[in-house]
């Protein structure tokens, strides 16, 4: 059985919305708009898969520092902790915010342009041709490729992606830089963290939920998505973390 635990906690520093000092706009590639377009569009009947997307991508990020930080020792500097948390939270407004973290191996700019702003993946367009003809609806494409990263869409009508690269000796004193992206913008901003190097290393990923998502917001929902997607995929510890 995997570690699954729950922690309390006495208010966590979160910005709602960075300020966006020396903010650099990009568009996305094509094959990107029209991913997004498939996922916001046709798989809102399975959009709980957003969860298992992300706690993928990041234990994928923390298994890659466990493999360098056996030749490169210094890359685990700023946080000797490999783990991912999950935190809920409903803001005064009534509106709610998922924050994912991990400690893993973290993203230059470069890397949240490149990684988060284009399709490397082979596999892709053959996905993106099926699941355009795919008249169904019934989503069964997911399970063949994963969605990734934009499956956060499926939730949230905002992501902010903070991130700290693990240091190395090419990259020995990394910045902290946000990737913000709204679901209906055909672009994509990248800045510097205007909170600084707040995270010791690794990625932090906001998701501003979409007002018929409050479901995601509840300790239960959340436990229930762990347990039957990720509990036997992640070799690192899942906090979750509750506001009483
Ligand atoms: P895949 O995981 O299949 O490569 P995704 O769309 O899920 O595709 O993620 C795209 C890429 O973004 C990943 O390959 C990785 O390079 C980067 N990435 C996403 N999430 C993280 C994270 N939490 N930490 C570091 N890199 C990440
Ligand atoms: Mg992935």
């Amino acid at each position: 059985m995997r570690l699954f635990r729950t922690l309390l906690t006495l208010g966590v520093c979160t910005l709602s919305v960075f300020a966006q000092d020396g903010k650099e706009k990009h568009a996305y590639q094509s094959d990107v708009a029209r991913l997004r377009k498939i996922v916001i569009n046709s798989l809102y009947s399975h959009r709980d898969v957003f969860l298992r997307e992300l706690i993928s991508n990041a234990n994928d990020a923390l298994e890659k520092l466990r493999l360098t930080s056996l030749t490169e020792p210094d890359v685990l500097t700023g946080a000797e902790q490999m783990n991912i948390t999950i935190q809920a939270t409903r803001d005064e407004d009534g509106s709610g915010r998922i924050i994912i973290t991990d400690t893993g191996i973290g993203m230059t700019a470069d890397e949240l342009t490149n990684n988060l702003g284009t399709l490397a993946k082979s596999g892709t367009s053959e996905f993106l041709s099926r699941a355009e003809s795919d008249t169904s609806g019934n989503g069964n494409l997911i399970g063949a490729f994963g969605l990734g990263f934009y499956s956060s869409f499926l939730v949230a009508d905002r992501v902010q992606v903070a991130s700290l690269a693990a240091k190395s000796s090419k990259n020995p004193d990394p910045k902290q830089y946000v990737f913000s992206s709204g679901a209906d913008e055909n672009s994509f901003d990248i800045f510097t963290d205007p909170r600084g190097n707040t995270l010791g290393r690794g990625t932090e990923i906001t998701l501003f939920l979409k007002g018929d998502a409050g479901e995601y917001l509840e300790e239960k929902t959340i436990k229930d998505l762990v347990n039957k997607h990720s509990s036997f995929s992640t070799a690192f510890p899942i906090y979750l973390l509750t506001h009483r």
